[in-house]
């Protein structure tokens, strides 16, 4: 079927929820995806994070067809071996003592929320529940995620909101110190606020919430969903922090392409949450987990210095390119801020009729590409978006807009 019939059918049939761009992708090998007529797209979106080894790696497509030849599914009535040995991977990776797998990084944030809760519930009573985020955060689209996000734009059409979240400004320690009441029972903060526009926090300001969280028994939560499993070329962003969370919530990456969420947490957290307290019909699916555990086994020091190494690539070549006023993020989640009059939207459109897939955060243009790529792939990417720039005349976007 050619692209003009799949967009037609899809529009026609699925609901708009989504702006997306006009184009089919059919198939994907590494960092490469196909159209059905053929048009090659070097993709540094990774699905928004997600497709961490790049497309239909092969042992990582033999882990999840071999697994789903023997056994899909099961429900969390039985035990199945890829689930226990995810988890217990990601414990020693992270320090953490227990996981509860869901399928999504907004069902992550709803499971730390609610650990959160019955913790304070178990040891202070009912009247100790408020989670306080940070302003321009992202934490997911369900009601309660959609809540703890602190952005005004997401607080719309769907109410009533949750009661229990409370917004302070990033990087003030006193405005979060002065917030924390005897109703407040846990601070949940991205150290990178992705769809924020790729903010990253201080590193004395998340040491200061720590200690603060450590004074008042506050769970302190850290929504890895967009930062872990490499991102940012420590297995969590936490580590570049020096930072041990009480619980972490992971999702995107992990997975490697299938949808996974998980909430890890200390033990102290985790012995509130007892038979009954929390579920997912399809968390800690098999097949979903042979996937991940390819993703975390391939995890390694030289495959981390390789996140390391082409993020730096990256880096550097991006400061050289016309029309960038600054980078931000860190490793290879990377926020590109334009000079006056050059709009990200129109850098990307661009870009993709070049043949080059890339992303947007708020006013910034977002880089997220497989973990797997190649100092080629990144000379590839400086080339294209480079003659993009050099092309961009900033008086005549602001004419077309
Ligand atoms: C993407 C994202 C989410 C939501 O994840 P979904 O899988 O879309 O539910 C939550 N938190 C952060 C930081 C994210 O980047």
């Amino acid at each position: 079927m050619d692209s003009e019939k799949v967009i037609k059918r899809d529009n026609e049939y699925v609901l708009h929820t989504y702006a997306r761009n006009p184009i089919v992708l059919e198939k994907g090998h590494g960092l490469y995806a196909e159209g059905p007529e053929g048009q090659k797209y070097l993709d540094f979106t990774s699905g928004i994070g997600v497709n961490s080894l790049g497309y239909c790696d092969m042992t990582w497509a033999e882990a999840v067809s071999g697994q789903a030849h023997k056994l899909q599914h099961t429900s969390n009535l039985y035990y199945t071996a890829p689930c226990g040995k995810l988890a217990k991977k990601l414990c020693k990776r992270t320090g953490q003592s227990r996981v509860f797998f869901g399928n999504s990084g907004a069902e992550a944030n709803e499971g730390a929320i609610k650990a959160a809760r019955k913790y304070s519930f178990d040891k202070y009573g009912a009247d100790r529940y408020n989670v306080i985020t940070l302003v321009n955060s992202f934490h997911g689209r369900t009601i309660a995620t959609l809540t703890a996000t602190g952005q005004g734009v997401f607080h719309n059409y769907f109410g009533p909101f949750n009661e229990g979240f409370q917004y302070v400004k990033a990087g003030d320690i006193d405005a979060l110190t002065e917030m924390v009441d005897r109703h407040t029972c846990a601070v949940m903060l991205e150290l990178v606020q992705g769809e924020g526009g790729v903010v990253a926090l201080d590193p004395e300001y998340v040491q200061a919430v720590r200690a603060l969280c450590d004074e008042k028994d506050l769970v302190l939560i850290v929504d890895e969903v967009q930062t872990g499993v490499g991102r940012t070329g420590t297995f969590l962003c936490c580590e570049h922090y020096n930072l041990q969370p009480d619980v972490v919530t992971l999702a995107k990456g992990l997975g490697g392409g299938l949808p996974i969420g998980a909430v890890l947490m200390n033990e102290k957290v985790a012995a509130g949450m007892g038979p009954g307290s929390h579920g997912s019909t399809f968390g800690g699916n098999p097949v979903v987990c042979a996937g991940a555990n390819v993703v975390v086994d391939r995890m390694d020091a030289s495959f981390l210095a390789n996140v390391n190494e082409r993020a730096v690539q990256l880096r550097t070549g991006l400061e050289k390119l016309p029309r960038v006023r600054s980078l931000s993020g860190i490793g290879l989640m990377v926020g590109i801020e334009f000079l006056e009059g050059i709009k990200a939207a129109d850098v990307l459109a661009a870009c993709r009729e070049k043949g080059l897939l890339v992303l947007t955060a708020k006013t910034r243009l977002r880089l997220l590409p497989p973990l797997t790529l190649t100092a080629h792939d990144v000379e590839m990417a400086l080339e294209i978006l480079g003659s993009v720039l050099a092309e961009m005349d900033p008086s005549k976007t602001e004419e077309q807009a």
